[in-house]
């Protein structure tokens, strides 16, 4: 019943699918036997291809994620020169010996029975196919390979610094992703993925005392226990876990003898998993997350769209905190604010990467940018609600900007438009992806209004996920949902990094009226939103459109007396306008009051008497 009521929500996402956006499929079957003294598996591998692309296809990619892992990588040398390397990394790679370099060692592959040419090239298995696949067509892989988990040093892999003994994301010969764009085939150097929306089908051989949790459905509890079901009464010295996902991007695990796994089912029948290992570090915390979350997911659900699958995992492991297709690995031994925020800031990667999909080499700002936001707009929530420490803020995203203010005097700031890999510092990639998306969903919400927002946010959901939307698509569903023409502020702060700084320059007796002067600094035309302050303390808001907008924003909730003026072309660099009241009954003229339109300068945007 649960799975037929998952099949419908799925299906009815392909049914207002957009035209001209198809999709590879693919289907995984795998069989995994763990060994764990070794730290070492064989695999085998049965995965249907499903060409639905208009093109014949003559060649395959694979991820083989692992052999990064290994001294003189492309990653391993990447982390050597970036001046700004991640401390996680550094040189770690170059210093790993034989036992604890990661591999994936492919050994026979067959398309539709034959043997096919295959090389491994880095990270990346480059196959010369036998027959190329038609438009339409389906083609059968078939694959043993032999692997060794690397010492963790960056996500995934063995013995992380908590002690869980195995953080198995990125583990498998992944099929890299074709789409309008063409093959995406990236070299790993440390971040960044894509994926086909495949149904995988997993069974995992490890020793009987490990407990396994992760991306998927276990499909025999009764023979597990450790919390899926009863305990049985006998447990052979090596189980087999069995999962099955279904529509996921990837497929993660995560295995230790030491886990406590706990569960919560929730009101609309999806159940949370968390997995820890007990402890003075983490008991108490991992005992009052779960009802955390539990309200967390009510408000994501109603905010941003419905989760489609029945369950999610909560699983100490990794490094940090890295986001898989149904669950996720974080560190957890952590404050309980920290707990809850890497566990929200997650979670809600299962909407602005998973279920969409965007490219992240290419749009990482759409992935960690909408998440970072949405993330600070839940914890805002949680801290309303009481559920965790701390005040509630008018401005969740007043520190984002002004991060943002701080690395722009750097220099070093690189446009959105570049590739995750090819930054020239970590810093520029982060505050790209974290910050600069972030910034854009809260000034978008500026510029289009609460309610246009709310609607672009559902709207994007509901045509979107399942089909790997780029920035245009996005700003489209802000354009229907607003009536706005919204090209332009895709166009500066994506492809640019000139922003908006507006000014407000003098203000001047015009016999019994005002006339306040304002002026235009940066480059970027901007909506504005003056706030004039009446001696007795009466407000008037003034708002002013560019005139590229081609639309008004509606009154806000929060501007009692709202006065539209004459649209701002963005040739002018200056502009002024008259109020109807005497100079010496202002308090004061506040340009950009709510500080929700990001401005590089912002000290020059009040008149005082
Ligand atoms: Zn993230």
């Amino acid at each position: 019943m649960r799975f037929l009521l998952l099949l419908f929500t799925l299906t009815s996402f392909a049914l207002t699918a957009q035209p001209d956006r198809w999709q590879q499929a693919a289907t995984y079957e795998m069989e995994i036997d763990m060994d764990v003294k070794k730290n070492q598996y064989d695999g085998i591998q049965t995965l249907r291809y499903i060409n639905n692309s208009p093109d014949t296809l003559t060649k395959a990619f694979y991820h083989l994620y692992f052999n990064a892992f290994q001294p003189g990588s492309m990653m391993d040398i990447r982390n050597q020169t970036l001046p700004d390397a991640d401390k996680r990394v550094g040189d770690r790679i170059k210093n790993l010996d034989k036992k604890e370099i990661g591999y994936i060692k492919v050994g026979s592959l067959t398309q539709d029975g034959r043997p096919v040419k295959h090389e491994t090239v880095g990270t990346i298995l480059e196959v010369e196919l036998n027959e190329p696949i038609l438009p339409g067509a389906t083609s059968t892989f078939k694959m043993e390979w032999e692997a060794q988990v690397p010492l963790q040093i960056r996500r995934s892999g063995r013995d992380n610094k908590e002690g869980i003994r195995f953080s198995m994301a990125q583990w498998y010969p992944k099929m890299a992703e074709y789409d309008y764009q063409g093959w995406h085939a990236n070299p790993y150097i440390g971040r960044e993925f894509y994926h086909i929306w495949s149904d995988f089908d997993v069974k995992i051989t490890i020793d009987g005392s490990y407990v396994v949790g992760g991306t998927g459905y276990l499909q025999n509890p009764e023979e597990i226990g450790y919390g899926y079901g009863p305990e049985p009464a006998k447990r052979a010295k090596k189980i087999t876990y069995h999962f099955k996902a279904p529509k996921v991007g990837d497929f993660m695990w995560a295995a230790d003898p030491d886990y406590k796994h706990t569960s919560m089912k929730r009101a609309d029948g999806m159940t949370m998993h968390f997995y820890y290992q007990p402890g003075e570090k983490t008991s108490e915390n991992w005992e009052n997350l779960p009802k955390v979350m539990d309200e967390a997911f009510a408000y994501i659900n109603e905010h941003y769209g419905h989760y489609p699958y029945k369950q999610y995992s909560f699983v100490q492991g990794g490094d940090g905190g890295m986001e898989y297709p149904m669950g996720t690995l974080i560190t957890g031994e952590r404050s309980f604010p920290s707990l809850v925020g890497v566990s929200v800031h997650e979670l809600m990667h299962s909407w602005y990467q998973h279920l969409m999909g965007t490219n992240e080499s290419l749009y990482a700002w759409m992935d960690e940018g909408f998440t970072s936001w949405a993330s600070s707009e839940v914890m805002n929530h949680l801290r309303k609600k009481g559920l965790i420490g701390g005040e509630a803020s008018d401005n969740p995203h007043a520190r984002t900007y002004a991060s943002l203010r701080g690395f722009r005097q750097s220099g070093m700031q690189e446009a959105l438009t570049i590739h995750a890999d090819h930054f020239a510092t970590n810093a520029a990639y982060s505050v790209a992806a974290y910050v600069n998306g972030n910034v854009f969903q809260e000034q978008l919400r500026y510029i289009i209004g609460e309610e246009a927002h709310d609607c672009t946010l559902h709207r994007y959901f509901n045509d979107w996920a399942f089909k790997h939307p780029n920035p245009n698509d996005f700003i489209r569903v802000a354009e229907k949902c607003s009536g706005m023409e919204l090209d332009w502020y895709r166009e500066y702060w994506v492809n640019g990094t000139d922003y908006a700084d507006y000014a407000v320059n003098k203000v001047e007796s015009d016999k019994k009226k005002s006339k306040i002067f304002l002026e235009k600094i940066g480059r970027m035309p901007m909506p504005l939103e003056i706030l004039v302050t009446l001696n007795d303390g009466a407000e008037r808001w003034y708002y002013i459109a560019p005139r590229l907008l081609r639309a008004t924003k509606d009154q806000p909730e929060y501007a009692d007396n709202w006065t539209v003026l004459q649209d701002w072309p963005w040739t002018n660099p200056t502009y002024d306008f008259t109020i109807d009241v005497n100079k010496k009954d202002i308090k004061s003229v506040q340009l950009n009051p709510r500080n929700r339109m990001f401005e590089d300068d912002v000290e020059n945007n009040s008149w005082e008497k």
